[in-house]
């Protein structure tokens, strides 16, 4: 006979943790705990494959299912010493879902699961405590009319909430027995008027029609579209776990509460954790009272931590969280319940942790000696570990703040990192004040004009956008605290105030902080200091001996560097950039925008002179002075990268993005470079085009006006020849943008080529570089074997490819992408993380097939999604050499490319 239910209780469970597919996450737990001697109630677990049994047999059970469960609850009986529906001494259990993976929410567990009119009788006698056994039924009555007989909770809350009012207290545990008894007698009423029939009085009915709706809810629209989105197979169904009652709501020696075994916020080695007295099961989370602090490290003034109020099962918590650790060798995350001073452990698992806390948690257990550095690494979740770049609030100052009604509002987590400072609700103001001290800059939104203004302040906060903002991208690309779309605050430009429900407006000047890794918004100034990694790394303001943080970080990410095969290069324009990303673990620059060089007020001008000129030898007048400024900018990037390879991006951008656009600036420039004003506005005119993205750019230019990619070329090797001359090591790559047709890579090949010889041979020095092209157009994907003989490199331009090959454009994109993806249309923005279905293919299909005529092509990725390590697992898996990203991601691609790899060997074997 097929074994469908595993039993578990007094020492010994038939199942254990490696059995999640038959018994699910909780299920597994729950055995495990009990087989190590973890005082868990006993129960059985029904398993997943009864599930698939269910949904095979139009909703029936395996024939064998009833005798096996009356015989598992005989045992449970039989150990407790009470009976499911005895009059006096009545058995009550728990129902609990509990799948493969975790589905928070998926399903509300059933408690009390056994109360009838006549049991809760029994049970008022039989624990002497009649206000515990109507306070049980009538918990019991809402969440069985809730998820079995899909009665809405609030019609039931709703009726509490009035009688906690009548009675005159604050919380359902000061509510008299008798009062209780009324309100179960109300709930009956509601599930008749509601429901259409008495509450179900049968214990076993009430048994089979809990599992039933835990069988059922597997296929709710709530579980379907989260495994979709967890991609969480709809096979695996869900396990249900029958579990004997203990009792928190017992009166003020009992409690119930939730832990973690490691600080989930700091990852200290310290038991951290919640609870409540005199209740039961989701009390500590509802919020309905404010739960008390475990332990005595963990209280703040004032409060009484259950150290403190029961030291003697506090003790045995301790033990008990100790064993658990131990054994399962990662932070866990566990429920218990204390039944008049006697401990139980209700769940154990993995603890969600902050990239902070997962850093030092990883380290920690790789020096007690419980996991090695490959599983350190497969601990911290890549992208979590921008989280030690950031500055921080002070721990204790953020919780006062908390309690004490500072919060303004919350939004969407942008840029991780604390900030405080002055309000500013312009990027002009923010630049005024900032002289001042730091600014927090507030918008509703900003836009490329705020970029000097949201440079200068110490946070960003937007009530408007998402993950994809202007705010968010460029917040991130800056490594600057930032919360977005925080939707309950106004405001108001008009009236130079922010306003929040419950608080006086704010204006401009008065102190804001802003928690950027969680979304809250704070009044008033908390202290923030840069984080312990920049201060030892970047500003050598600390030594490495002096920050546990930043050793800890050092070493993951070495542990990672000596896993991966991925290089991680980085997108610099700057010596600076260059120098920063060095420092973070950069192995060379995969993407160095020259235009960025053209932009500063004394080289502008020069710019405009020849873009304006009328003729080539006017352009080449222009040109020749603009060399002497690129080349000094190569000369100071090559001499930071020494060793390193540095791709050199030649010009991309339409023209007219340097010409003047008002009449104000046109007028200005006319006056400077001696022109008339009717006559340049009506060059800069003609220079218009409708769609300038898909106009006159990159390497088309360059066919046109071969000049300024000549000019360019020479700067990059005169610097590399006199930077080999000052006895460095250089190796430029020189790439072509917006390549489609093999002819225009052709000529421009050629035409670097030649440049370079001529440098080289007037300065007597030879160098090693290569010439290859980005693949940002998909036709140059398409034709990529036909490319690869010409190109010595490939990097796939990743941002402009998903433009193209989806037809958006990223700029006007924010109007629909985030409808596309709460409509599910896409499953994420396509920006953030690279459309492995559509865009993806094209990566794929591109290298394969420059690969195909020439082995050693170099591969690599330079759009934003060179950081994203979702993208860097797909790139991993197709073969590309290296990813490139922005300095602060660098670490974040480091870590990420180490687990790609641990992926890709796992999916190879
Ligand atoms: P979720 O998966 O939503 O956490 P659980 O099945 O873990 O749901 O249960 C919800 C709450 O009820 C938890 O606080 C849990 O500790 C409590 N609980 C579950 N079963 C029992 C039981 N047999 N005795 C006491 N409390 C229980
Ligand atoms: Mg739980
Ligand atoms: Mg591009």
């Amino acid at each position: 006979m097929h074994k469908y239910v595993y039993y578990f209780g007094d020492g010994h469970a038939e199942g254990n943790a490696g059995m999640k597919e038959i018994l699910g996450g909780k299920g597994a737990g729950l055995a495990e705990m009990t087989n190590i001697s973890v005082p868990v109630p006993p129960g059985f677990t029904i398993s997943t494959e009864v599930c698939t049994y269910f949904y095979e047999h139009d909703k029936s059970y395996p024939p064998e299912l009833q005798a096996a469960v009356a015989e598992n609850l005989k045992r449970v009986e039989q150990s407790v010493g009470r009976a499911l529906g005895d009059a006096a001494q009545p058995l009550l259990v728990s129902v609990r879902s509990g799948a493969r993976a975790s589905m928070p929410g998926m399903m509300d567990t059933i408690l009390n699961l056994g109360l009838n009119d006549t049991t809760v009788q029994g049970l008022a006698k039989s624990s002497g405590d009649r206000r515990f056994a109507f306070d049980s039924y009538r918990r019991f009555i809402q969440m069985y009319s809730d998820v079995v007989l899909e009665i809405d909770k609030e019609n039931f809350e709703h009726e509490l909430f009035a009688l906690r009012d009548r009675a005159g207290v604050k919380t359902d545990s000061e509510i008299p027995a008798d009062r209780l008894e009324e309100l179960v007698a109300t709930y009956k009423r509601i599930v008749v008027e509601k429901g259409g029939r008495e509450f179900p009085q049968d214990v076993h009915g009430q048994l089979w029609g809990a599992v039933g709706a835990v069988f059922n809810s597997w296929n709710n629209a709530r579980a379907i579209t989260y495994r979709k989105l967890n991609q969480i197979p709809d096979a695996w169904g869900t396990a249900v776990n029958v579990q004997s009652m203990v009792f928190g709501n017992m009166g003020d020696d009992c409690a119930t509460g939730v832990a973690f075994t490691r600080n989930p916020a700091i990852g200290t080695k310290s038991f951290f954790g919640e609870d409540l007295a005199n209740a039961q099961g989701e009390d500590v989370v509802a919020g309905i009272r404010t739960p008390l602090p475990i332990s005595n490290a963990q209280a703040l003034e004032g409060e009484t931590s259950l150290e403190a109020s029961m030291p003697a099962v506090y003790g045995q918590l301790v033990e008990v969280y100790k064993k658990l650790e131990s054994h399962y060798r990662d932070m866990q995350d566990i429920e218990f319940t204390i039944q008049s001073g006697k401990l139980y452990l209700l769940q154990t698992r993995t603890g969600k942790r902050t990239g902070f806390a997962a850093v030092k948690i990883a380290c920690d257990m790789v020096d007690e000696g419980l996991i090695n550095h490959t599983e350190a690494v497969s601990r911290v979740e890549a992208g979590q570990i921008v989280q030690l770049l950031a500055p921080v609030f002070d721990a204790k100052e953020k919780a006062k703040a908390l309690k004490g009604g500072r919060v303004y509002g919350r939004g969407l987590p942008a840029g991780p990192g604390a900030a405080a400072g002055r309000i500013a609700f312009s990027g002009e103001r923010a630049v005024e004040m900032a002289k001042e001290g730091p600014v927090i800059l507030v918008r509703v939104e900003t836009s490329p004009e705020d970029i000097v203004g949201m440079h200068i302040s110490a946070g960003i906060l937007t009530s408007r956008g998402g993950l994809t903002s202007h705010a968010a991208v460029v917040a991130r690309g800056m490594g600057r605290p930032c919360i977005v779309g925080a939707g309950a605050l106004r405001v108001d430009y008009g009236k130079g105030e922010l306003r929040a429900e419950g608080h006086e407006p704010l204006e401009e000047g008065d102190w804001l902080s802003i928690d950027g890794s969680t979304g809250e918004v704070l009044g008033g100034e908390l202290k923030t200091q840069p984080s312990e990694v920049i201060q030892v790394l970047i500003e050598s303001s600390m030594k490495p001996e002096d920050s546990e943080t930043y050793r800890n970080f050092d070493r993951l990410l070495k542990w990672a560097d000596e896993i991966r095969t991925l290089a991680v290069r980085t997108n610099a324009d700057t010596p600076t950039d260059a120098r920063t990303a060095r420092l973070f673990g950069a192995a060379g620059i995969g993407l160095c925008r020259t235009e960025h060089m053209f932009f500063a007020e004394e080289r502008i001008l020069r710019v405009r002179e020849m873009i304006l000129a009328r003729n080539e030898e006017g352009r080449r007048k222009a040109l020749d002075q603009l060399l002497p400024f690129q080349r000094g900018d190569f000369e100071a990037i090559f001499r930071e990268l020494s060793g390193m390879p540095v791709t050199v991006r030649l010009l991309d951008p339409p023209l007219h993005e340097f010409l003047p656009h008002t009449e104000g600036q046109i007028s200005a420039v006319a006056r400077d470079m001696g022109w008339g004003f009717v006559e340049l506005r009506a060059k800069v005119n003609q220079l218009h085009e409708s769609n300038p993205m898909l106009g006159h750019r990159g390497c088309r230019l360059a066919v046109t006006f071969p000049e300024i990619y000549e000019m360019q070329v020479r700067a990059i090797f005169e610097a590399a020849c006199s930077v080999t001359q000052e006895g460095l090591d250089v190796r430029p790559e020189v790439m072509i943008p917006l390549v489609g047709t093999v002819k225009e890579l052709q000529i421009l090949t050629d035409m670097v080529r030649r440049v370079a010889a001529e440098v080289m041979k007037e300065r007597g020095t030879s160098i090693e570089f290569l010439v290859g092209t980005m693949i940002e157009i998909p036709r140059a994907a398409l034709i990529a074997e036909k490319l690869g003989e010409t190109a010595e490199f490939f990097s796939f331009g990743t941002n402009d490819l998903t433009q193209m090959t989806f037809g958006y454009s990223r700029d006007d994109a924010g109007s629909f992408l985030p409808e596309y993806v709460d409509k599910k249309i896409l499953p994420r923005d396509p920006f953030e993380s690279i459309d492995q279905e559509g865009v993806g293919q094209l990566v794929k299909l591109g290298t394969d097939k420059g690969r195909a005529v020439n082995a050693k092509l170099k591969v690599g990725v330079c759009g934003e999604h060179g950081g994203d390590p979702e993208s860097i697992r797909f790139f991993r898996a197709c073969g590309l050499n290296y990813v490139s990203c922005s300095p602060y991601r660098v670490p974040v691609a480091r870590l990420a490319a180490a687990q790609a790899e641990l992926e890709f060997r796992h999916s190879e074997a």
